[in-house]
C-alpha cells in the first residue's frame, strides 16, 4: 500500500495492513515541516531462528512503532534523534517500511522457549 505524502493531513489516514501471520495497524498523520508521522501497532507471529540452538520458531510480536517520513531529504539535524525515513518520491510505502521494521525485529536476538527455560 503506497500513500502520497502530500494528501496526509492533521487527520489521521488510518491504515491496516498484513504481512503473513503479521498485522501492521495505525495512522498517518502531519507532523511538521517535511515531516509526516507513523504511528502503529505490530502485532502477530514472526517466523524467526533462535540464536542458541538454531530452531525455527514463531515470536509472538506486540510492538509500538512511531516513525517520521520525510518528503524529501532530511535536513534538520536539531532532531536527529528522531526515527526518520526519506521518501525520495513524496510516497510513504507502508509495505516496504512493514517489512523493514520486520527484518529490523529478525535482526535482534532472539531465544527460542526451550532455551530461555535452561
Ligand atoms: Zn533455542
Amino acid at each position: 500500500m503506497k500513500v502520497a505524502l502530500r494528501k496526509i493531513s492533521n487527520i489521521p489516514l488510518d491504515f491496516d495492513i498484513k504481512s503473513n501471520e503479521i498485522t501492521f495497524k495505525g495512522y498517518l498523520e502531519y507532523h511538521a515541516g517535511k515531516l509526516i508521522l507513523l504511528k502503529a501497532e505490530l502485532n502477530g507471529l514472526l517466523d524467526v531462528q533462535c540464536n542458541q540452538c538454531g530452531e525455527d520458531f514463531k515470536l509472538p510480536l506486540d510492538e509500538e512503532i512511531e516513525i517520521f517520513i520525510s518528503d524529501g531529504i532530511y535536513e534538520d539535524n536539531e532532531n536527529i534523534e528522531l526515527d526518520v525515513i526519506e521518501s525520495l518520491d513524496s510516497m510513504a510505502d507502508l509495505d516496504e517500511i512493514l517489512n523493514s521494521e520486520i527484518e529490523l525485529i529478525k535482526s535482534d536476538y532472539h531465544s527460542c522457549e526451550n532455551c530461555q527455560a535452561s
